[in-house]
């Protein structure tokens, strides 16, 4: 089984060039965050290494343990900031499992006791 080929026509792409605009909260030299403009909680954020990679499958694993270092930092700012109970932290990879932007990418979502996700 093999994944489609990267294809730099995505919205994090696009971002990532800055040719359509995002809330950024963290940046460094391989990795940004940025606000989800459809969160599923308030604080719901995206951890998103630079590199092109379209998810888990082709991910650089330097880029992996970068992202996964921000996603920490982001958790533990978000249940700071958030006053959060826990936080969820999800990645999906291929249509199948719930992909719908297709360059890697981390979700963290701050979680409040007896409050649902939006679906
Ligand atoms: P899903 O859509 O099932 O969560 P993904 O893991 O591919 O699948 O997540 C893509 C995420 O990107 C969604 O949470 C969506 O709200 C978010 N998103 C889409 N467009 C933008 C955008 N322009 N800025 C910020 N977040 C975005």
């Amino acid at each position: 089984m093999t994944s489609p080929a990267y294809d730099d026509n995505n919205i994090f792409a696009k971002i990532l060039k800055g040719e359509i605009p995002s809330y950024r909260v963290y940046e460094d030299e391989h990795t940004v965050a940025f606000m989800d403009v459809m969160p599923q909680s308030p604080g719901h954020t995206l951890v998103v290494p630079k590199a092109p990679s379209r998810n888990i499958f082709d991910a650089d694993p330097a880029a992996l343990q970068q992202a996964i270092t921000v996603v920490q930092k982001i958790a533990v700012a978000v249940r700071e900031a958030f006053d959060a109970d826990g936080v969820y932290i999800a990645q999906f990879n291929e249509p199948p499992a719930g992909q719908t932007v297709f360059h890697l990418h981390f979700h963290v979502i701050p979680r409040i006791e007896g409050v649902a996700l939006k679906p």
